[in-house]
């Protein structure tokens, strides 16, 4: 099933677990009332006269628990579905809510910018209209006259158009620059969507795309491309040692080392954790592998200490996969070749770029 009322298949599974917990509730108090029917009522044998009769009686006390619990039960069940649907709904809904108040503001923008267009294009109808009639105006004038009454009329429209000119630029400035703004606050978002916000460099999304589209150009044109796959080494035990803040510096430092050691026109993108790619179109294998090489000799190069604490953290080091693409090549089979790479260079000892072959 991929959704229930709208809901993302994680909403829908959390709604369906608590519907089954409140379905397991009910089914646990009917097995307690069907095996504990003695507490509810008792039934003895009652000889009267030679005949034996039954007598049932019932246990008010038990009857008040059961229909106590069951209705708690019922009623718990139903409060965990009022408050976790409408919970669930406004997580989904905050995240549209913004994407909806942009476009609700650019619309509005539109709106006005065409209202403003149509006014304008009305005022000069009406300059139109001013003009044509007063041909009608001139007839059985003398010349003299005419020319007095052109002159006055063209003054006049003149003067009026002037006035809507200099409201209707006044206007489209201030809707030109509501765009312009929104424009910009909208690159803004796009850039955000695809930035790590810890290092600033490329995510695993602006990758993504950055990689389709490259490994097209490649089938296209038959140019060369490469990938750097980086990864750094025995990461887990710097965290553990000096904590995850520490560690988050250290991811920052790297990514930092990459982006001075490439081109402009390489894209470098957080992979995962302390996990980056970096993708070299135009460049053959043997110069990306020397690229690695240089961000390699860089981070190794440097030694980190905990400002704080006086602590010395030392050496970190990375490793490395390169690989080339080749023609027909996947962006999926050239991303698992490069990481192939890699982790011959983790299982060759780390602190390596891994061999070409
Ligand atoms: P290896 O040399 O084999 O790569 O060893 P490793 O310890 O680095 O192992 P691995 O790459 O599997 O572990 C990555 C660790 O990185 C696990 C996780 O705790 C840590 N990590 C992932 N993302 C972050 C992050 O954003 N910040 C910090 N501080 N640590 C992270
Ligand atoms: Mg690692
Ligand atoms: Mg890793």
């Amino acid at each position: 099933m991929h959704s229930l009322f709208h809901l993302s298949r994680a909403h829908t599974a959390i709604v369906l677990a608590v519907l089954a917990i409140c379905g397991v509730w009910l089914l646990a108090l009917l097995a307690v009332s069907d095996i504990d029917l003695a507490l509810l009522r008792t039934s003895r044998a009652v000889t009267e006269s030679g005949e034996t009769i039954v007598e049932t009686r019932y246990n008010s006390i038990g009857i008040l628990v059961f229909g106590v619990l069951a209705a708690a039960s019922f009623g718990g069940g139903m409060l965990l579905a009022r408050f976790a649907l409408p919970f669930i709904q406004r997580t989904k809904r905050v995240s549209s809510d913004e994407v909806a108040s942009a476009s609700e503001t650019l619309g509005r923008e539109l709106a006005n910018s065409l209202a403003i267009i149509r006014a304008s294009l009305a005022t000069k109808e009406v300059y139109a209209r001013s003009l044509a009639s007063a041909q009608t105006r001139l007839a059985g004038l003398t010349e003299a006259e005419q020319v007095r009454v052109i002159v006055s009329l063209l003054i006049a429209e003149n003067e009026r158009m002037r006035l809507a000119i200099v409201e209707d630029k006044g206007k489209i400035e201030a809707c030109a620059r509501e765009i312009e703004a929104l424009q910009a606050s909208l690159r803004g978002a796009e850039e955000a969507a695809l930035t790590d916000p810890l290092t600033a460099v490329g995510n695993r999304r602006h990758f993504d795309t950055v990689m389709a589209r490259v490994v097209q150009d490649s089938n296209t044109h038959q140019t060369p491309l490469s990938l750097i796959m980086c990864d750094i080494d025995h990461f887990k035990r710097v965290n553990d040692m000096f904590g995850h803040h520490i560690g988050d510096e250290i991811i920052r430092a790297l990514a930092g080392i990459i982006k001075s050691s490439v081109r402009e026109t390489d894209t470098v993108a957080r992979y995962g954790g302390e996990e980056f790619a970096i993708i070299l179109p135009m460049t053959e294998q043997q110069v990306a592998i020397a690229t690695a090489e240089r961000i390699r000799d860089k981070f190794g190069a440097k030694r980190f200490a905990v400002r704080e604490t006086n602590q010395k953290i030392g050496q970190v080091t990375a490793s490395f996969g390169v690989a080339e693409h080749r023609p027909g090549d996947a962006a999926e089979t050239f991303v698992q070749r490069a990481d192939a790479k890699l982790y011959e260079a983790k299982a060759g000892g780390r602190d390596r770029v891994a061999d070409p072959g």
